[in-house]
């Protein structure tokens, strides 16, 4: 059993099959170096903590989970060879890279006659299941979701008596000096937020987008290492309130993004409407940095940024104004905003990201029209109301009270002063005017749909 993203036992269509139709199973994670190298700090120990989680809850029924280094297609015909293995288990992925990395280790099997079992594990419902009367999937959410929740789920066995092979391989390697994961890893970490979560989801409606709250499940960085399953969330939450309705509705986002890939996997790069491949994205490296690094010197994309930076996960609404001022304001091409969320994002899955900005950026399907651009300023007052969330992650303005902590360059000199506040100086100004930045925006977008008129 390979296993990737899928990182637990308990509802893992792959697993069941293996321990079912074998006496005996090695679970096996290979590490690719060019792809843990890919990881910062954070997210590899936070991968490290879910692998001896995961770990854990082998040894409870007999076994250990193997770790072997290389390209999985090399490492795994030596491995199966070795282990004179009658098949490989493994749950799919819908990304190009990941679909043409699976080939490759299937056509390798396959030249060892070893077979390869493939399965739908980490979505709700499998790509290609959820379709339109005509047989399509649809490019628009609404008809997709109420298709979704009325497909049945296809129930998987429960793991069989296989008895699990208990060498540790190379072994789970430690996190980076002085780095720990931000949450507890492994399956029983991941059920426990769960439980947790029961308690708060009932407002999820009311409480949803305001980042200064514990409004929302923080289960993405579990759903992106498959610690644990979208069906057994699903089935936890129900939907007999508004809040559970409203939550499962963002499972619905998760599969619809995960289905489109599937079936466009060139969604990662490239606008889904074409006419906007030719907007003119201006290139600031200044304000590509300064937005990087939360210094733009508006306190709640700033604040967000440096959520990112530190914590590795940032908030929905945060993450829709950061992503619309890169996008609108700064008028910098969104797939490098896309790279940039991948590299420090816990939760980075490439169908969500891309996905997301995408819908930012007004270029994907049943995205946000072109010309809403969210106002940084509005909606911090809107969302972070007393500016809570401005203070915990941009400690220069700890100072502001709730009327100006959202705009510090409206606040006169000797009241900043006495704040500690010294624009330009311990905290910048702002990087560039909204309504300038708003109306070369939509000129530049209006451009493109003019010349494809
Ligand atoms: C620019 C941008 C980039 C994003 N990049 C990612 C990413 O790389 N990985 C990722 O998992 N999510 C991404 N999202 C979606 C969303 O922000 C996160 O899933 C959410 O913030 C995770 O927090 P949570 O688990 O507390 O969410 P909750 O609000 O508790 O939602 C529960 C689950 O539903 C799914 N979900 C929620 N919102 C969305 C959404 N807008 N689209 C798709 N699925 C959703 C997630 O799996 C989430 O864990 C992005 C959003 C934006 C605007």
């Amino acid at each position: 059993m390979w296993f990737r993203r899928d990182l637990r036992l308990l509802d893992n269509p792959a697993w069941s099959a293996a321990t079912n139709n074998h006496p005996r199973v090695v679970a096996l994670f290979v590490i690719d170096d060019r792809l843990w190298d890919s990881g910062t700090p954070l997210r590899q120990a936070q991968l490290i903590s879910h692998l001896n989680g995961l770990d854990q809850e082998l040894a409870s029924v007999g076994g250990r989970l193997r770790i072997v280094h290389g390209d999985p297609a090399s490492a795994f015909t030596e491995l199966a060879q070795g282990e004179s293995a009658g098949a490989v288990y493994w749950n799919n992925d819908v990304t190009a890279s990941s679909r043409a990395r699976d080939q490759a280790v299937e056509q390798a099997l396959a030249d060892s006659a070893i077979a390869s079992h493939r399965y739908w594990g980490n979505l709700v419902h499998p790509p290609g299941s959820v379709l339109t009367q005509k047989g399509t999937l649809s490019r628009v959410y609404t008809p997709f979701s109420k298709r979704w929740l009325a497909t049945p789920i296809d129930q998987w066995p429960p793991a069989g008596p296989a008895a699990i092979a208990d060498d540790i391989g190379a072994g789970i390697p430690e996190p980076a000096d002085g780095v720990e994961a931000p949450m507890a890893g492994g399956p029983e970490a991941a059920e426990a937020r769960l439980e947790a979560w029961l308690s708060g989801v009932d407002q999820y409606h009311e409480l949803r987008d305001r980042p200064d709250l514990a409004g929302t499940s923080a289960l993405s960085v579990d759903l992106k290492f498959g610690t644990i399953s979208p069906r057994v969330i699903l089935d936890e939450i129900g939907g007999d309130t508004e809040g559970r309705i409203g939550f499962v509705r963002q499972l619905a986002w998760r599969d619809w993004y995960a289905h489109l890939f599937h079936e466009m996997p060139e969604m990662a790069h490239a606008p889904m409407r074409a006419e906007y491949a030719a907007i003119a994205w201006r290139d600031d490296p200044e304000g590509f940095e300064a937005w990087c690094q939360g210094r733009t010197g508006y306190p709640i994309v700033d604040a967000g940024m440096r959520q990112l930076n530190t914590t590795g996960w940032m908030h929905n609404r945060v993450r829709m104004i950061t992503a619309s001022f890169l996008v609108k304001h700064l008028l910098i091409d969104w797939t490098r905003g896309e790279r940039y969320f991948r590299k420090q994002l816990l939760d980075a899955d490439v169908p969500q990201n891309a996905g997301n900005w995408q819908w930012v950026a007004g270029t994907g399907p049943d995205a946000a029209p072109y010309f809403r651009i969210f106002n940084p300023v509005s909606q911090s007052k809107k969302f972070d109301v007393n500016g809570d969330y401005i203070r915990t992650y941009v400690p220069e303005l700890t100072q502001l009270d709730k009327k100006f902590i959202h705009q510090p360059w409206e606040m006169a000199p000797l009241d900043l002063a006495a704040a500690e506040v010294h624009l330009g100086d311990n905290y910048p100004h702002p990087i560039l005017d909204l309504s300038e930045g708003r109306e070369r925006c939509l000129a530049a977008y209006k451009a493109v749909r003019e010349d494809t008129r």
